[in-house]
C-alpha cells in the first residue's frame, strides 16, 4: 500500500479535475497500457490495472472525497481493491468497455453480431420453364457458382476456435470514435473500427483452407421448388442462398429469374390458353370430333355442324392454376376455317354448284358472329 502512486498522477490529473476530463484522462492512459497493444508485457499490465483502479476512485465522488482526506487508507477496504494485482483483468476490460458508452453502444442493437466481413452478394439465376412446369409447378435442381461458407472453420476465417485476438485500434468494441472539427465545434461520431470492421477482434491464427476468408468459391446444387401459375419475368426470391459473407457474415440471397419457354401449340393469355384450330369448311359444316392438345394430355372435342370461324370452345380447368391457387384458367379453342387453296376441276365444279345455293349466302345471326365481336362478348363476361 505505501508505495502506491498517487491516483491523480496515475491518470495526470490535477485534484479540481472535472469528471469528464477524468473520464477522458482515464481512457487515455488505459488505452495506451491496453493489452492489446502490449502483449506479454506485466508492466503495462501493471499500469493498466493501476489506471482502473485510480479511475474507480477518481470517478466516484465518496470514493474520491474519503481519498481525497485519508489517501489511499481511505479507499484501500471500501473500494474492494484489495492492492495492484488484485484486480480482476476481465473485469477492468468489461468495464472500460461500458465506460466509454459509445464503444459499449455500438452495434448492441441490431441483435447479430458483426463479423467483421461483408455480407455475401445477392446471386441472381435464370430458370426456364415450360409451359407444363408451370402448370404443374415444379421442383428445379440448379448447379450455381458461388462463395460457401468454409467448411473447415465454419465460416469464421480462424483457424480454430481460440486463435482471435482482441482489436488493438478499438480495444474489442469493434467501434471507434472520431471527433472533428466543424463551425458547431468539435463532433463526435462511432464509426465501425476500420481495423476489424467491426469485429472487435481479430484472427490470430487463419484458417488455412479458406486464408481466412471464411468462404471459397466453389459450385453447389440448389432446389427451387417453383410454385404453379408463376408468369414470365417474375423473380422469386430464397433468403440467404446467395453467395456466402465473408468471416461468418450473412449470405445474400438467391433471385431467381423465370422465363416461359414457348409452346409449340399454345399460347398464354393469363392464366387461360388458347389454341387455334383449323378445321376445313367441309369438317365445319358437317360436325366432326377432333383431338386438341392441352398442357397436359390431349382431348377430344365435338365439332357441331355448322359451326362457324371465330367459334370458341371452352375447356374448363385446362388452363393455368393461379399463383394465389384461386382457381384454375380454362383452355380457349378457337376455330378458324380454313379455306382451301389449290383446287382441281372436279372441286371447283362442286363447289360452283354449291356458291349460288341459297344456303350458301352469309348470313350471320346471333351466335354466328366473327371472331373479334365474340371476344368482345367474352371479355365482357
Ligand atoms: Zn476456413
Ligand atoms: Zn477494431
Amino acid at each position: 500500500m505505501a508505495n502506491k502512486r498517487d491516483y491523480y498522477e496515475v491518470l495526470g490529473v490535477s485534484k479540481g479535475a472535472s469528471a469528464d476530463e477524468v473520464k477522458k484522462a482515464y481512457r487515455k492512459v488505459a488505452m495506451k497500457y491496453h493489452p492489446d497493444r502490449n502483449p506479454d508485457n506485466p508492466e503495462a499490465e501493471e499500469k493498466f490495472k493501476e489506471a482502473a483502479e485510480a479511475y474507480e476512485v477518481l470517478s466516484d465522488d465518496q470514493k474520491k472525497a474519503r481519498y481525497d482526506r485519508y489517501g489511499h487508507a481511505g479507499v484501500g477496504g471500501a473500494s474492494g481493491f484489495g492492492g495492484a494485482g488484485a484486480m480482476d483483468m476481465e473485469d477492468i476490460l468489461r468495464n472500460f468497455s461500458s465506460i466509454f458508452d459509445g464503444f459499449g453502444g455500438f452495434g448492441g442493437g441490431g441483435g447479430a453480431r458483426r463479423t467483421g466481413g461483408r455480407r455475401g452478394a445477392n446471386l441472381r439465376v435464370k430458370v426456364k420453364l415450360t409451359m407444363q412446369e408451370v402448370a404443374k409447378g415444379v421442383q428445379k435442381k440448379i448447379k450455381v457458382k458461388k462463395y460457401l461458407e468454409c467448411d473447415t472453420c465454419a465460416g469464421s476465417g480462424a483457424k480454430d476456435g481460440s486463435s482471435y485476438n482482441t482489436c488493438n485500434t478499438c480495444g474489442g468494441q469493434g467501434a471507434v470514435r472520431r471527433v472533428s472539427n466543424t463551425f458547431l465545434g468539435q463532433m463526435q461520431t462511432t464509426v465501425a473500427c476500420p481495423a476489424c470492421h467491426g469485429a472487435g477482434r481479430t484472427i490470430t491464427s487463419k484458417c488455412t483452407t479458406c486464408k481466412g476468408e471464411g468462404r471459397a468459391y466453389g459450385e453447389e446444387t440448389i432446389t427451387i421448388d417453383i410454385p404453379a401459375g408463376v408468369t414470365d419475368g417474375i423473380q422469386l426470391s430464397m433468403s440467404g442462398r446467395g453467395n456466402a459473407g465473408e468471416k461468418g457474415a450473412p449470405s445474400g440471397d438467391l433471385i431467381i429469374g423465370v422465363e416461359e419457354l414457348p409452346h409449340e401449340y399454345l399460347k398464354r393469355e393469363g392464366n387461360d390458353v388458347v389454341y387455334s384450330l383449323y378445321l376445313n369448311f367441309a369438317d365445319a359444316a358437317l360436325g366432326t370430333s377432333i383431338e386438341v392438345p392441352t398442357i397436359s394430355s390431349k382431348v377430344k372435342i365435338k365439332i357441331p355442324p355448322g359451326t362457324q370461324s371465330g367459334k370458341i370452345f371452352r375447356l374448363r380447368g385446362k388452363g393455368i392454376p393461379s399463383i394465389n391457387s384461386y382457381g384454375v384458367g380454362d383452355q380457349l379453342v378457337e376455330v378458324i376455317v380454313w379455306t382451301p387453296k389449290d383446287l382441281n376441276s372436279e372441286q371447283r365444279k362442286m363447289l360452283e354448284k354449291l356458291r349460288s345455293a341459297d344456303n350458301f349466302k352469309p348470313n350471320p345471326g346471333r351466335g354466328d358472329k366473327g371472331f373479334f365481336s365474340k371476344m368482345k362478348d367474352y371479355f365482357q363476361g
